[in-house]
């Protein structure tokens, strides 16, 4: 017997969470349940509203930064769903598959209007960390509500007689079709198959209700632009070690596989099989009417039999380079679009230059003036629909986009962007591109492995089914939404996130929970076989305004708030997202005021724990190099940022909101133990120490300005100290040689943080006519700068309502 399991499991959650601490009622001793056929797995007893704690209040002014970098909470179902059904050993709450900004709803729709804020849960549909937390079910018989498509799970009532049900999403009466096959259901014994809240069907038996697109093997097209421009900058070079290596990974990796090859310039050109051993390059003729001259099966290559064939050509791939300066990469993406057509697949598009020729041209927009004008942000929106229309024509046919661009000439990414947005695709810049370094090509190596294998579901449809009377509003991050509750992602990889934000229609049933069910049914890349994977969320019902405030998420609300800013980048100057980022904040906790009677102003209101790091991370937003005003950031690294913002799970968010900073001399008092994360606050931060600073993409280390060398000995080993106070600034993570504990810890924050390739060490010397100290000191610390306002006064702002961004630069 293992009682005390679940208790341990508990406190495993942040306890600054005060959901969690709500709910955790200390009275509620776990019993064994007899009824459970796996005797191991104890019961709840049902909680009494006498168990439950007053949430603990704390202050809005600044929070533990600490709060920032602990775990982010997880979905958990409130303990009376527990005692319904028993929480076994699903694990999904230590697993961040799945987060909410209300994890207690209202009942009435009047009650959440007064809220002021967003229902909505952010969902990361695969997660190779916890992928063995998820329960596969083979074989399963499931039964769906014929009025609403929603899954039947242990939240069904059933009526006396137990012929009919009433399905936990909306409520009407289902009958049920096979007595026999449900008799494993009831609220107290839960049919084995449906109590997880997470659980993964394969070979269902009645899949006729499985209806889903076929998808063909994994199949990559590779679209290598080959102008003048990829040659100067030698990516042509680099590309031929890294598509050849990382194909071979391919093969590793999938049974079948097959690729495709587009060069384009001035005209495209496709690859086809002459003899077995080698490809032919085929000009494609009128770039107006355009076809394709062989059947689409002729240009796909077959990784295994054809291998010999694709390795000559990739190693000839430089020899391809022209000395055009003109691109119609629109051509190349509909000849691909023909080539993909049946069954989907994923195009992989390596742009060294602006696409200049034929119906997708796009003109240089930014420039020196143009930045620093008062309209910085107006070059920021999308230049043109067609980028947009072509993306959504490959979302429908399941095509997914991956876009690798190079060097730092102008690319007009806000308008690309499309392409990966719409399709679940990513996005890498490498704007300091330079062939001759490492760190570049290794970089590239590592994105396009991670694009090729990090693979886990082809053509995956979501469909989401809300409980009646809520309804699903929209749908943020890169994927396409088809109709109302649906929505897919072509090719889905492991760091993929979705939010879906609710509605309400009306008010609920007056039951104990609202039942969220997501379905994802995909096409598994390894074995070819159709999948159903199932999230049911069960959110508590209740009225009392501070449980529903106790029962948010800054994380998940954060989120929201971010991705309904993205979206407004389609269509909205920088100047009015940030007005509407204060406006929408001011909104929230004005309401809270009201509705918990408070009347202080912003900076000594109490706050339930749960929601008191949101403002911190809205304001860690307004400073972020993607939104800050600011006259010097270019157009194409301000988008890049934004997307990578908008489309990066919860954990690596984290780094690239707020970053991680840490003592290194503290580090090495307390015997190398992980250091409490200092503030980025330039007063936290001592002149006779040094600090590593990691915001999710480089790693700097710096050191202020009273440092001697022989502080820095028990950190750094002793011959890269000099080469530290000698001025060289970069440094590879190998070549900086810290000692073995810091080394391990930086490699775990890395890990966390989801890099693909490891960060360069940046040294920061602090002096005033350092350019690096002072963009160090500006845009990542919070400094008491004009051009921005510190956490406290941007608290005192939000009360007055002055908070205006686009002029805090000249006051
Ligand atoms: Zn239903």
């Amino acid at each position: 017997m293992n009682q005390t399991k679940p208790r341990t499991k508990r406190r495993e959650y942040p306890s600054a969470q005060l959901s969690g601490s709500y709910y955790d009622s200390s009275n509620a001793q776990p019993v064994p349940n007899p009824n459970v056929s796996n005797s191991q797995e104890p019961q709840y007893e049902t909680n009494t509203e006498g168990n439950m704690l007053q949430p603990a209040m704390v202050s809005l002014m600044r929070p533990d930064v600490n709060s920032l970098h602990s775990s982010i909470s997880q979905i958990k179902q409130p303990a009376y769903v527990h005692t319904l059904v028993p929480s076994t050993d699903d694990k999904i709450g230590e697993a961040d598959y799945m987060f909410s900004s209300m994890t207690v709803i209202p009942r009435l729709r009047s009650t959440f209007e007064k809220l002021h804020a967003p229902l909505s849960i952010t969902l990361r549909p695969f997660n190779p960390m916890h992928e063995e937390t998820v329960h596969h079910i083979h074989g399963a018989e499931l039964f769906r509500c014929r009025w609403c498509g929603a899954f039947i799970t242990s939240f069904v009532e059933f009526n006396a007689d137990r012929t009919t049900f009433l399905c936990s999403a909306c409520a009407l009466e289902n009958k049920i079709p096979n007595a026999a096959n449900l008799s494993g259901i009831s609220c107290v014994q839960p049919n084995p198959n449906l109590q997880y809240t997470l659980a993964e069907y394969t070979g269902i038996r009645n899949g006729r209700a499985l209806y889903s697109r076929a998808m063909r093997p994994p199949t990559f097209v590779f679209i290598i632009d080959v102008t003048l421009q990829a040659t100067q900058v030698s990516v042509l070079h680099v590309l031929k070690d890294a598509i050849s290596s990382s194909i071979n990974d391919l093969k590793e990796s999938f049974r079948l596989v097959s690729v495709a090859f587009i060069l384009v310039a001035d005209n495209v050109s496709l690859l086809v099989p002459t003899t077995k051993d080698t490809l032919e390059q085929i000009v494609l003729p009128d770039l107006d009417d355009f076809f394709l001259p062989y059947p689409v099966e002729h240009f796909l290559l077959d990784l295994n039999t054809q291998s010999k064939a694709i390795a000559s050509f990739l190693n000839n791939l430089p020899s391809f380079g022209t000395t055009s300066s003109s691109l119609c990469l629109g051509n190349a993406l509909e000849a691909c679009k023909e080539l993909l057509s049946n069954g989907g697949g994923k195009t992989l598009c390596f742009l060294s230059s602006l696409p200049n020729l034929g119906s997708s041209a796009l003109a240089v927009r930014d420039s020196v003036a143009t930045l620093n004008s008062v309209e910085e942000s107006n070059i920021l929106l999308p230049k043109t629909d067609y980028y947009k229309n072509i993306a959504l024509d490959f979302a429908d046919q399941y095509i997914s986009s991956d876009l690798f661009v190079f060097g730092a000439s102008y690319h007009d990414v806000k308008t690309l962007e499309a392409l990966p947005q719409l399709t679940g695709g990513k996005l890498h810049c490498y704007f300091d591109w330079n062939a001759a370094t490492d760190n570049c090509t290794d970089a590239l190596h590592k994105d396009l492995r991670f694009s090729l294998t990090s693979l886990n579901a082809l053509g995956c449809l979501i469909t989401v089914t809300p409980p009646k009377n809520i309804k699903l509003h929209c749908v943020h991050g890169n994927v396409y939404r088809r109709a109302i509750n649906k929505c897919s992602i072509p090719y889905v990889s492991c760091d993929q996130t979705v939010v879906f934000e609710f509605e309400f229609e009306g008010s609920l049933n007056p039951k104990q929970f609202a039942t969220f069910q997501i379905q994802l049914l995909y096409t598994s890349p390894y074995t070819g076989q159709k999948t159903l994977r199932l999230f049911t969320y069960a959110a508590a019902i209740n009225e009392d305004m501070l449980s529903l405030y106790s029962g948010m998420d800054s994380f998940p609300l954060f989120h929201n708030y971010l991705e309904t800013s993205f979206a407004e980048t389609q269509s909205k100057a920088l100047t009015d997202i940030r007005t509407m980022l204060s406006h929408r904040l001011c909104d929230f906790f004005n309401a809270y005021k009201k509705n918990t009677q408070l009347r202080h102003p912003f900076s000594s209101i109490v706050v339930p724990n749960a929601i008191q790091r949101f403002p911190l991370l809205i304001h860690a937003l307004l400073r972020n190099t993607a939104l800050r005003y600011a006259t010097n950031i270019p157009s194409d690294f301000r988008s890049c940022l934004w997307f990578h913002l908008s489309t990066a799970t919860l954990k690596r968010l984290r780094f690239l909101i707020y970053p991680l900073c840490v003592s290194l001399i503290e580090f090495s008092k307390n015997d190398f133990t992980t250091p409490h994360p200092v503030p980025l606050l330039f007063e936290c931060m001592r002149s006779d120490n040094a600090y590593l600073l990691f915001d999710g993409i480089s790693l700097y280390l710096i050191v202020r300005k009273d440092v001697t060398p022989d502080v820095l000995v028990s950190v750094l080993q002793k011959d890269v100290i000099p080469e530290v106070f000698g001025g060289k600034v970069n440094f590879s993570l190998k070549s900086i040689k810290f000692v073995q504990q810091i080394d391990d810890f930086v490699h775990k924050v890395i890990d966390e943080a989801m890099c693909t390739s490891l960060p360069n060490v940046i040294v920061v010397r602090e002096s005033n006519t350092s350019s690096l100290w002072n963009w160090i000191r500006q845009s990542l610390l919070e400094s008491s700068f004009k051009l921005f306002p510190g956490y406290s006064n941007f608290l005192q702002l939000l009360d007055t309502q002055k908070v205006n961004f686009r002029n805090s630069h000249s006051s």
